[in-house]
């Protein structure tokens, strides 16, 4: 039964792969206003709960819900206007296109295969001033004002996931998913991440990311969910869990 401050809540989700079976989860909640840490090996489905939640990949089988509404089956950009959004663990940033442009389409919430039908929506026009306002705000809170005009492809690799958690950013979401946003980034900036995520579930948002460093994970997360073999099998708080055995099995005996 979800608890009254659940945002998300999902149900018997399966995913298979051939034989694979990557995401087996029989009921999984995130509460409302908290970092949650995914953790587990390697090859656990955390991506492929991400893909799944966000819409990004069909599930075999599941039922979830956001704000309290069904939005299972539902395509990746309504799950986006509805207020979900997530990041991607190798990022996505368009490497032709300058990090106000890359800002600017995410508030789209499109991806940027259909870049050019979003530019050529009559609103976009009309939308285009506070758009470009806010990706610009977002610059300056993520100290890429500097690289505005830049193209992505110049960028350093933690710039990049700056860029990247600036874009899904845009669409001003209530949740937020992070897949390894640390992954890469030199520890100065790590820092400033961490800084910047805890700053967000400050302001309200619900922060769920996948997370390798116990240290990271013990300073930030309000809660933490272990994955192993495309199943839960321990969530608690950060203290209870590295204490586990479950979960430290899981970590040693792959
Ligand atoms: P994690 O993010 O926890 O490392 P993934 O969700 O990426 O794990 O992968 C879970 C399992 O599903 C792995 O065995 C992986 O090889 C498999 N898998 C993921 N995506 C695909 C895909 N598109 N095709 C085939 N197998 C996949
Ligand atoms: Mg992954």
């Amino acid at each position: 039964v979800a608890k009254p401050d659940a945002i998300l809540v999902a149900d018997d989700m399966s995913r298979h792969f051939g034989g694979v079976r990557a995401v087996e989860v029989e009921h999984l909640e995130i509460q409302r206003g908290t970092i949650t840490a995914l953790i587990g090996p390697n090859g656990a489905g955390k991506s492929t709960f991400f893909n799944l939640i966000t819409g990004f990949d069909r599930p075999n089988s599941g039922r979830w819900s956001f704000d309290g509404r069904d939005i299972s089956g539902a395509p990746s950009f309504r799950i986006a206007r509805h207020g979900m959004v997530r990041t991607f663990q190798l990022t996505k940033a368009l490497t032709r296109l300058t990090s106000l442009e890359n800002l600017m389409l995410g508030a789209t919430g499109q991806r940027g295969e259909r870049l050019l039908t979003s530019l050529l929506r009559p609103a976009w026009a009309a939308q285009e001033a506070g758009i470009r306002e806010r990706a610009e705000e977002l610059l300056a809170r993520f100290n890429l004002s500097h690289m505005r005009d830049e193209f992505a492809g110049t960028m350093s690799g933690g710039q990049r996931k700056l860029l990247e958690m600036a874009r899904a950013l845009m669409v001003q979401p209530d949740m937020i998913l992070l897949d390894e946003p640390m992954a890469g980034v030199n520890p100065a900036l790590t820092q400033s991440l961490l800084g910047h995520i805890e700053a967000l579930r400050d302001e309200g948002m619900t922060i769920v990311l996948v997370e390798h460093d116990m240290d990271v994970i013990m300073s930030i997360s309000d809660w933490v969910v272990c994955f192993a073999q495309g199943k839960v099998i321990a969530e608690g708080r950060p203290d209870d869990i590295r204490r586990d055995t479950a979960v430290i099995d899981a970590y040693l005996g792959t």
